[in-house]
């Protein structure tokens, strides 16, 4: 079963666009960041996390599974401790009511799969109710767009494991190595197809944190690919950001020609081809991610890059490729160390997952960047889909 599909049974008979209450509208759900609810309540935008219990150790209300936290984003008012939680109970009343039967339904079916020589979990078709998942905020909305969950890449900081061990845990999976697994939405090009007639042009992602949108299964899948066609074949104008560490990307070049708005890029955390290696063995080498920008750039196509996080290796060198071949550049931190703890303990390695050390690269690289006339931003969208708003001076 997809996630959004799960949340969809925790929550029926109410469905997107229902009241839960009165006062209190179900907008929709996300798996994009966990498992999460968008509600509207008194007028007012509200996101509630529900997080498996075995990864959550604070929660406004619980249920037998799930910790239910709320927060607020972008321009809403902050909401009340009390209120929050008057919220959180009230929902988990509700989800307490589902999931026990749902979880033990969805166990027996993971237990018959396997009993019929299943694929272990690793490698899933499963079909999807929706696919275009609302981010941001009233006054900067996005979308984004996941083919895939999970990840063959496996990148050990990736934090997308941390979201989705304890998930798959929940649902009877087995739990598997980060890296070693992933679902394929089979149905996500006619499902966003659908989703795009019925919605408001705003920008759309593929850069998900759940997944790399070009790993490899993509070049017999297609998933990525047909989502961008149905997208360049829309009436409106919907601008797509793609970011990727595979050299596959470049497959697609024909089709970001199709598209009226578009910015196409890459992850790029060091120009150090030792530290690439040692922290994303499975990804593309820094010479091959330096390639796909050129020869995006030669085909015309708006480029970026993300550094997230900062790896070891000579800033000024990172600082002159990117300057020569990306459009703008995304400089941010580490965020925790996800899987790659013991690569961080590597003597080689060890200071740069440091607070300090982090943010002093971070800075150098956003400083020689800018001296070179390159645009620095942090946040969802590069300044080109964005708007020059985006640009975050601050780096
Ligand atoms: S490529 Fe991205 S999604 Fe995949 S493992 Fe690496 S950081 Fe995570």
């Amino acid at each position: 079963m997809d996630p959004i599909e799960l949340l969809r049974r925790l929550l029926a008979p109410a469905g997107p666009g229902e009241l839960l209450w009165p006062g209190a509208r179900l907008e929709g759900f996300s798996a994009e960041v966990g498992l999460r609810l968008r509600l509207t309540v008194a007028e007012e935008p509200l996101w509630i996390d529900l997080t498996p219990l075995a990864a959550s150790d604070r929660w406004a209300a619980r249920t037998e599974h799930f910790g239910l936290s709320y927060r607020t984003e972008g321009e809403r008012r902050a909401i009340a401790p009390a209120e929050g939680q008057a919220i959180c109970r009230r929902l988990a009343l509700m989800i307490r009511a589902r999931e026990g039967e749902l979880f033990v339904a969805l166990r027996k079916n993971r237990g018959d799969e396997e009993a019929g020589g299943g694929d272990a979990g690793r490698v899933r078709r499963i079909e999807v109710a929706s696919i275009l998942e609302p981010g941001g905020s009233k006054a900067r909305p996005f979308y984004t767009v996941s083919p895939y969950v999970g990840c063959t890449i496996g990148c050990r900081f990736c934090y997308a494991d941390r979201q989705l061990a304890p998930l798959r845990g929940l649902m009877g999976l087995p739990q598997a190595r980060w890296g070693s697994y992933v679902d394929l939405r089979e149905n996500a090009p006619e499902v966003l197809a659908r989703e795009l007639r019925a919605s408001t042009p705003a920008p759309i992602k593929f850069c998900p944190i759940v997944s790399d949108p070009y790993q490899a299964i993509e070049a017999q899948a297609l998933l990525t690919r047909r989502c961008l066609e149905v997208i360049a074949a829309a009436p409106a104008v919907w601008p797509t950001m793609l970011l990727t560490r595979s050299t596959l990307i470049l497959r697609d070049l024909d089709v970001f020609k199709e598209m009226p708005r578009v910015a196409v890029g890459v992850s790029l955390p060091t120009i150090d081809e030792a530290a690439r290696r040692h922290f994303e063995p499975r990804a593309a080498s820094v010479a091959e991610r330096l390639r796909v920008l050129r020869a995006l750039r030669a085909a015309g196509i708006p480029t970026l890059a993300v550094v997230q996080p900062l790896l070891p290796g000579s800033i000024e060198g990172l600082a002159a490729a990117l300057a020569e071949l990306a459009d703008s550049v995304s400089v941010d931190v580490l965020r925790g160390e996800g899987g790659a703890r013991e690569d961080f303990e590597d003597l080689r390695y060890a200071r740069c997952r440091g607070e300090a050390w982090q943010a002093a690269a971070a800075a150098e690289l956003a400083a020689l960047l800018r001296a070179r006339g390159v645009p620095v931003w942090r946040g969802e969208l590069p300044p080109s889909l964005a708007g020059a708003a985006m640009i975050d001076a601050a780096t």
